[in-house]
């Protein structure tokens, strides 16, 4: 089963309004013709501007974090109706630093990616193992845990527009990439898990994207791995070339 590639950019806390119209322009003119899903996810504040920047072209709009509840008393959050609203069709999960500094935990993922998929909002679902639990030879057995945790209790058929990443946390924002060797092992242990857990057509037409300092100098090697369906991108999504490259590199 052939799937399409796709090519998020995570903006993380970056870009004022300006700069983030700037870039989603840039994006949306330089990729045009890509046969590859394009996503960026821009800071909340700029969610409305960048969705104008983008209205009518091939590049869709994803936010980075959601909360599960839908609405109430719960200050500063914002819920999954609200990013529907606003007209996000994407939106990241259990990013490594929501879990290292906000206390995103697998309980809470399962949350949000309901709260997500109750709004028909394709959740970005990232999962990856520390530079220690590599070192122990635990990488499978924790990312392996942390998908079933996340999706636990959640219906396949509900799970239609799920999106899984796998980022390894020592290779965001840090210069170093997991080998597509060893990264296309990762990603085929996530599909034949799916498989046992969700059936062989569910681990076929599920795409899992690779992040972690993808770049444009090593993107074509990624993913042209026969597992690894697409590009979670922090920091070269922000250099207009290096996240144009990127996409330019998609089989
Ligand atoms: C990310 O934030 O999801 C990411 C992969 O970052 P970077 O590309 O900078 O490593």
């Amino acid at each position: 089963m052939s799937r399409r590639q796709l090519i998020a950019g995570n903006w993380k806390l970056h870009n004022t309004l300006a700069d983030s119209v700037a870039l989603a322009s840039a994006v949306r003119d330089k990729t045009a013709g890509t046969a590859a899903e394009v996503v960026v996810a821009p800071v909340f504040t700029a969610l409305t501007m960048v969705r104008d920047a983008l209205s009518g072209s091939h590049v869709a709009l994803a936010a980075q974090d959601v909360y599960w509840e839908s609405k109430g008393a719960f200050t500063g959050q914002v819920s999954a109706p609200l990013l529907k609203d606003v007209g996000c069709t994407y939106c990241i999960v259990g990013h490594s630093e929501r879990r290292q500094f906000f206390g995103e935990s697998d309980e809470t993922v399962r949350r949000k990616l309901r709260a997500l998929l109750a709004a028909g909002i394709a959740p970005i679902f990232c999962v990856g193992e520390s530079l220690e639990q590599r070192e122990q030879g635990a990488t499978v057995g924790v990312v392996l845990g942390q998908l079933t945790a996340g999706l636990a209790g959640i219906p396949s058929d509900d799970l239609g527009s799920l999106v899984i990443a796998y980022e390894p946390v020592w290779a965001i924002g840090t210069g170093k990439t997991a080998t597509p060797a060893d990264a296309q092992a990762v990603h085929a242990a996530l599909r034949t898990q799916l498989s046992h857990e969700r059936g062989a057509d569910f681990a076929a037409k599920t795409r899992i994207l690779y992040g972690g300092s993808v770049k444009s100098d090593n993107a074509a090697t990624l993913l042209s791995q026969p597992d690894i369906d697409g590009a979670l991108v922090g920091g070269a999504s922000l250099v207009p070339d290096q996240f144009v490259a990127i996409v330019a590199a998609t089989r």
